[in-house]
């Protein structure tokens, strides 16, 4: 008999999006005339830059003709695309990391994912709430929680990120053996310190622990002082594995593109004891299970890193953070209190009600479609999350319908 893996029937059915869509679809159908702004999903709008679509097509024609046409890549990546990355994304700020430290790879989803595969079953684990849930899902389907009750899976460390301490959670009281983290944060658009970063480094180091540093929003990061890479901080080559993607950056969500960087020096132990480089470990993983990314994507990619693709994809995120600007001064005009926009493409509403009556009433009087907090979790309860992604236009409309709406009440 064919028996099934049953850590996937302690899964709590992700009603976020189907619920989302089910009350947007049920407005519709009452306001046939109605125009809906949708706000909610954190899906970029805007075409790829102009230097990457040039370099796709070359790579395409390349692929038509016997003499250029290329089979199977290196399963880690092209070092075309690697060493541009390593030089760029992190030498450039002080970030000592080589072109074969990098694991190119067709999305951050997947590989927060299958990471988790590296690591034994019986690992304590901290995980931020709210939380993106690619993080806490795939370990339950691993077996390393318990059953969900009471809002939470049994078993686990939540890291809480709430208004008392700036969205950025503290060190857990419990000793935690793998520690993931986002910054800037999905949903909360928070940002961390140099200072806060380094005592997770600092805990790690002295723990033995590893953390996973989710940085896909990395690009809306303004300011200097704020880490781009958690490889700024001094030892974390030893104790971190960070996740990047070409996806909010440069446009890529539907193209596929991004990235993992496993220093050659960081460290997992076996049960003696024994340290064992991550390194070896995810390029055998790798190997095994994957085959890297088309060609065309990766010299799309590449594209990003010359000097006209860095100008058309600061644009792109220019444009976005003008939408996250004004959405976080109408916001504040309506005097309520919000974390993010400023780093982030995200703005995180404290509504000061149920997520789901807010969300419920921004669609119903406004037409405008945000995200309820509490469906990334249960410190998400009292929060919107309203995306940036979406034309000017659709952006003020929405905020003027939002405001019109709020301060008719
Ligand atoms: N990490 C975070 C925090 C995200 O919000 C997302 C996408 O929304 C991803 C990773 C996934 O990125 P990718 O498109 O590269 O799979």
């Amino acid at each position: 008999m064919i028996k099934i893996n049953e850590n996937y029937l302690k899964l709590q059915s992700s009603y976020l999006f189907s619920d989302i869509a089910k009350r947007v679809s049920a407005f519709q159908n009452a306001n046939p005339g109605k125009t809906i702004i949708r706000l909610g999903i954190g899906d970029v709008t805007r075409a790829l830059p102009e230097a990457c679509v040039t370099a796709f097509h070359k790579a395409v024609d390349e692929m038509s003709a016997d003499s250029t046409f290329r089979g199977y890549g290196p399963e880690q990546g092209y070092d075309f695309l690697r060493e541009k990355i390593a030089e760029h994304d992190f030498r450039a700020f002080g970030a000592d990391i080589s072109g074969d430290e990098i694991f190119v790879s067709d999305g951050a989803k997947c590989d927060t994912g299958n990471i988790q595969e590296l690591f034994s079953g019986d690992i304590a684990i901290a995980l931020p709430d709210p939380v993106y849930p690619v993080y806490l899902d795939t370990n339950v389907m691993a077996g390393r929680t318990g059953l969900f009750a009471d809002g939470r899976y049994q078993g686990l460390t939540y890291l809480e990120s709430t208004r008392e301490n700036g969205f950025v959670p503290t060190l857990p009281q419990t000793p935690v053996d793998l520690i993931y983290l986002c910054f800037p944060n999905n949903p909360t658009g928070a940002v961390i310190s140099r200072e806060a970063l380094k005592t997770w480094v600092d805990y790690a180091k002295a723990h033995r622990a590893l953390i996973l540093f989710d940085a896909a929003y990395e690009a809306f990061i303004r300011d200097e002082k704020i880490p781009r890479s958690i490889y700024e901080i001094e030892g974390a080559r030893e104790v971190a594995i960070e996740f990047r993607s070409f996806s909010k950056t440069a446009g890529f969500t539907g193209t596929r593109c991004a990235y993992t960087v496993v220093p050659k020096n960081c460290m997992a132990y076996d049960s003696t004891g024994k340290a064992h480089a991550l390194h070896a470990l995810w390029n055998r993983r790798q190997t095994t299970k994957f085959n890297s990314v088309s060609y065309p994507v990766q010299r799309a990619a590449e594209a990003v890193y010359s000097e006209e693709g860095k100008v058309q994809v600061r644009s792109l995120i220019d444009y976005y953070m003008k939408n996250a600007a004004l959405i976080r001064e109408k916001i504040a005009g309506l005097g309520y209190a919000f974390a993010g926009g400023e780093h982030s493409p995200y703005i995180w509403v404290d509504t000061q009600q149920d997520s789901w009556e807010f969300f419920d009433r921004l669609l119903n009087q406004a037409g405008v479609v945000t995200t309820p907090g509490v469906g990334f979790g249960k410190c998400g309860q009292g929060f919107i999350r309203i995306s940036a992604f979406n034309t000017h236009e659709n952006v003020e409309n929405a905020m003027a319908r939002i405001e019109s709406a709020l301060k008719g009440e």
